[in-house]
């Protein structure tokens, strides 16, 4: 049988480098990939007309869970509870979900060349695939504190958090951190500082948010809006520290101290577990100089997880002839901590800012006025009606001034 073995091996070989064919192909297995195939089944799907390629181990997931409810410790959300799409109100698409509607979805499985031109791509494995179309939603990815070159950023212990995978790592540190009586630092004053410090207090580990700015989640908040929450945050033990920057992490092997410097000088804070939380990147590599890119610094595709949704569907509709419309996509912002919730619509740029309702009950909002319209709304503990109303407004962009909308309220919202 001798000269039947290279045979035999080329032909595994054949078997590994075959090239697939798909028509429709989507890199990347976040949210939107599991919008993308919910829309493809709504609209019709033929078996073997979809593949999803993504790097993660599982199937896609609502991610806004992993900084939220995933860290909640008892009770907390696990797979398969929160697979897409759950959270836009659709059916848990679990592996067996995409197995029964004849999509393939390859796991774990890295692209690492697109050629638009030959409508092919290429993965780590050496494996071809061709297509018609291609949805491009390989997401974003953490910044590293490495890149700047931080002393220390190389430190077991600082956790990023993007994937199930590092909110496992990040799990099974707080559960150290629980039982041996360890601090967590979060550096940051955004999304996932303020997320993570609410769901740390939850589980009884004392935190320090360490944020650069005068306030937090400046992008977004009013620093009135940001004095209610970092008031609450202290109420719960949460210790802000604002116009400081953590310089280097120091410890042997593992981090045990985060230096941390202020408008006051330097100072050292204990840390058995670190998360940084100092913005995302746009995974836009794969398509340079093939696609038009917004340009830098800002840089890659705008996204959020109602905007990966919502581009999923529009994608789809828009390669089954469904649609020629522009894509039109309301910003919208929000996030749950303790027992806190809000949501802002629209826009804050360069706006004005009415104030209204409870600050010291905890129910209020602000509208955000631009060329005399209202065009960004933020409210905080509103009812369903008062949300639609808000996003209705920001949608429509009334005229309104400073002094009607501060002595009407939410109600300029509801009673229109
Ligand atoms: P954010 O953009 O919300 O916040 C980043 C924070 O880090 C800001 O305070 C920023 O300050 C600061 N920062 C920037 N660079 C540095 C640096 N070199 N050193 C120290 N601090 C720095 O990002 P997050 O990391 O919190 O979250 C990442 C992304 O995840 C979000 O943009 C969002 O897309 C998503 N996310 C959304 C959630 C939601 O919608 N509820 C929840 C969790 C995550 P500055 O503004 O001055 O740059």
């Amino acid at each position: 049988w001798e000269w039947r073995k290279p045979v035999a091996a080329s032909r595994r070989l054949v078997a590994a480098m075959a090239t697939e064919h798909y028509a429709n192909v989507t890199i990347g297995g976040g949210n939107a990939a599991g919008y993308v195939a919910k829309e493809f089944v709504a609209q019709g799907l033929g078996r073997g007309e979809l593949a999803i390629i993504s790097d993660e181990g599982v199937c896609a997931y609502e991610r806004p869970a992993l900084s939220k409810a995933y860290l909640a410790g008892e009770g907390a959300a696990r797979l398969p509870g929160f697979h897409t799409s759950v959270g836009g109100g659709g059916e848990r698409q679990t592996p067996e979900w995409y197995a029964e509607k004849g999509i393939t979805y390859k796991l774990a499985t890295k692209v690492e060349k697109v050629d638009a031109k030959t409508k092919s791509l290429s993965t780590a494995s050496g494996n071809t695939i061709t297509y018609d179309k291609l949805i491009y939603a390989a997401g974003s990815r953490p910044v590293y504190l490495s890149e700047f070159k931080v002393p220390g950023s190389d430190l077991q212990g600082l956790h990023y958090l993007r994937n199930t995978a590092d909110a496992d790592k990040l799990v099974q540190d707080i559960q150290a951190a629980k039982a041996s009586g360890g601090k967590a630092v979060l550096v940051g004053g955004g999304y996932i500082a303020m997320e993570v410090a609410s769901q740390l207090a939850n589980n009884g580990v004392p935190s320090t948010i360490v944020c650069p700015e005068p306030y937090l989640l400046s992008r977004l908040f009013t620093p009135k809006i940001a004095e209610f929450y970092e008031k609450f945050y202290a109420s719960k033990g949460v210790h802000i520290m604002k116009h400081a920057k953590a310089t280097a992490f120091e410890g042997s092997g593992k981090v045990q101290q985060v230096v941390v410097s202020t408008k006051d000088g330097e100072q050292k804070l204990d840390a058995s577990l670190v998360i940084v939380g100092v913005g995302a990147r746009p995974n836009v590599e794969l398509l340079d100089g093939q696609v038009e890119m917004v340009p830098k610094p800002v840089g890659g595709i705008k996204e959020h997880v109602t905007n990966a949704r919502q581009t999923a569907t529009q994608a789809v509709r828009a390669i089954k002839g469904k649609t020629t419309e522009p894509y039109d996509y309301l910003p919208f912002f929000y996030s749950r901590v303790f027992n806190l919730s809000w949501q802002f619509w629209g826009t804050n740029e360069n706006a004005e800012v009415a104030h209204f309702g409870d600050f010291a009950a905890g129910k209020f909002g602000a509208y955000f006025i631009s060329n005399g319209k209202v065009v960004g709304v933020f409210l905080e503990s509103a009812s369903p009606e008062e949300q639609s109303a808000a996003q209705k407004v920001a949608r429509e962009q009334p005229a309104a001034n400073l002094a009607e909308l501060e002595s009407k309220g939410i109600s300029f919202a509801t009673s229109r």
